[in-house]
């Protein structure tokens, strides 16, 4: 029995077999085939190889269009290395001769071309290595999505998937398959990876270093989401142990689940908003069952992500109008495309960056695509007719990122009139405070926006210096930390200055260590993944705002994150009492 501790990312506890993918580096395991496989497996290579022939001439086309033909030539190298008669060759006669699966031939050979070229003395043939790297990646990729996503949709049994890593599309695509839990070496709690597998309810351990070293296909694991400790192959009590704590665990949350509906009201008769975070229109039915009453962040870009093409105005709008009028008569915020960071799209072949959180993201990146950004304006626009639909944008440095926005949307609403189309001609339109510069003129912009969402997980990342999804920072990665308190209070405070309200839509909204605290500074609108619903109403409904209030002026005294977090700890357990 080995017992391996991460990151707590998605909540409950799951037993299962482990079905470990493979990273998309060259490591690929070691597996044997029947010989009658054989001339499956060279069908598989075959494909890929077309495939990859497919995607590199597509990127070309788009590359001469957008760069022109000088650019879009430097695939032609790529092209070479996928006609490359040696190569190929080698990897269908090891094929036939070894008996091992052809992803993990392809990758041997592919190593060995890799060093035969490092070592030769020639500035021209050096440089072919990443040409070689990047087509070489293409393939298997292209391999093992194949095999990966048929396994998983044809397993008879839920399994617990481990991986090196997963991105956020790779999780959403887990969606409708058998995963009951998964876990990974890397990542951090507020990733898109951990945020995307509470919204599929599926419990999630991340940034455990070594489950992809440790664990083996088909090892017995329990995983155990809420406190981020996997056990390998436990023994019969320990077992025991995980299957009366899941019972709990079931218990305590159909306890909550009774009094889902009840408003959220302090025991002195302040009503504050508890709304859903979603990032598909399907999740709509998990919000209403626990209790939501609105959307307080509708994620758009995951409706881009598992798909080839780019989706149409009208794909916008449909789904705008369900969510919309399912929610009907509460609120929806749909936030602007957030693309980039931990989030890529293979359709815009967005360039790697060395710090991806820093770069071309969220409303930078709609602001240098007109077209996308106003097919989605124009989607949301229409949509509003059919409900209460508030948009926001995401990443707002400053006040005149949010003018430039506004005045696209102004040509987006004229294009409308001009043509006719209803809208709601009120429609509030918020600002995500999540960047340091916006908290810190939350005063400036709440003249020109209708509310706040304040994005913690970024706002976090961005005032300490931490990147949200790296493992080996997240101990820094500090909610309580008195720089980010006084941001939060900054803008709450400036928005009530100016008669807006205020929500938040970060991971810290949903931690019942904070909520005390930011209920005392006086925040309108808490806005979570569905399942933390029921209880964060039921902590609501247990404290006055009088007694909030005093909790958050001393907690706001208190010098450092870990003194904040003792008290906070101690107070709730007051409450609870
Ligand atoms: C946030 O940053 O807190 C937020 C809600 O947006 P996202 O997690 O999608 O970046
Ligand atoms: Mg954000």
């Amino acid at each position: 029995m080995i017992r391996l501790k991460g990151i707590a990312a998605a909540p409950g506890i799951k037993t299962g077999l482990a079905y470990k993918i493979g990273r998309e580096d060259f490591s690929i395991p070691k597996q044997s085939i029947k010989p009658e496989e054989i001339p499956l497996q060279i069908q598989l290579f075959e494909e890929a190889l077309i495939q990859t022939r497919r995607e590199i001439i597509d990127l070309q086309k788009r590359i001469a269009s957008d760069l022109g033909q000088e650019e879009a030539e430097i695939f032609d190298a790529h092209l070479l290395v996928l006609e490359d008669r040696m190569l190929i060759e080698e990897v269908i006669s090891r094929l036939k001769k070894d008996n091992l699966s052809v992803a993990f031939i392809f990758s041997e050979v592919l190593k060995k071309y890799i060093d035969v070229f490092s070592k030769i003395e020639d500035e021209y043939l050096k440089e072919r290595i990443a040409d070689i790297n990047d087509v070489g990646r293409r393939i298997l990729r292209n391999l093992l999505g194949k095999e990966q996503k048929k396994s998983l949709v044809d397993l008879k049994e839920k399994v617990v998937v481990v991986s090196h890593d997963l991105s956020p599309s790779d999780t959403a695509a887990m969606h409708k398959q058998s995963v009951c839990a998964f876990i990974t070496d890397i990542g951090g709690k507020t990733s898109h990876t951990a945020i995307m597998a509470k919204a599929l309810e599926i419990p999630a351990v991340v940034g455990t270093e070594q489950a992809t070293q440790i664990i083996k296909s088909d090892d017995f694991l329990i995983v155990d989401g809420s406190m981020g400790i996997v056990i390998v192959n436990p023994d019969e009590e320990t077992l025991e142990i995980y299957r009366q704590e899941e019972l709990k665990l079931k218990g305590l949350s159909d306890k909550y689940l009774l009094d889902k509906d009840l408003p959220a009201l302090t025991k002195d008769g302040k009503i504050v908003e508890i709304v859903a975070n979603i990032e598909f229109p399907d999740e709509v039915p998990t919000v209403k069952l626990h209790g939501g009453l609105g959307i307080g962040l509708y994620r758009t870009e995951f409706f881009y992500m598992n798909r080839k093409d780019l989706p149409t105005e009208e794909e916008h709008f449909q789904a705008y109008k369900y969510v919309a009028q399912e929610m009907k008569p509460y609120p929806v915020i749909i936030r602007t495309l957030d693309l980039g960071g931990d989030k890529f799209l293979s359709q815009f072949e967005i360039p790697k960056e060395m710090q991806p959180f820093l770069g071309w993201r969220a409303i930078r990146f709609c602001f240098t695509k007109p077209d996308i950004f106003k097919l989605q304006l124009r989607a949301v626009l229409r949509a509003s007719v059919f409900g209460k639909l508030k948009l926001m944008y995401p990443m707002i440095s400053g006040i005149e990122e949010l003018r430039q926005a506004n005045n696209i949307l102004e040509e987006c609403k004229k294009e409308l009139k001009e043509k006719r189309v209803a809208f709601d001609e009120n429609i509030e339109v918020g600002a995500m405070v999540e960047v340091p510069s916006a908290a810190l003129t939350a005063d400036i912009l709440a003249k020109e926006a209708h509310f706040f969402s304040i994005g913690t997980n970024d706002l976090i990342q961005y005032a300490l210096a931490v990147d949200r999804t790296n493992e080996k920072v997240a101990y820094l990665y500090e909610p309580a930390h008195p720089a980010v308190l006084r941001m939060v209070k900054n803008v709450i405070d400036a928005a009530h200055q100016n008669n807006i309200w205020v929500g938040m839509c970060g991971e810290m909204a949903s931690d019942e260590t904070f909520i005390l605290l930011l209920l005392g500074l006086g925040l309108d609108e808490f806005s979570m993944p569905s399942l933390a619903i029921p209880q964060i109403k039921h902590l609501i409904r247990s404290i006055s705002m009088e007694e909030a209030k005093k909790i958050a002026d001393e907690a706001m005294s208190l010098t450092s994150a870990k003194e904040v977090n003792a008290f906070m700890q101690r107070k709730l357990k007051e409450v609870k009492r």
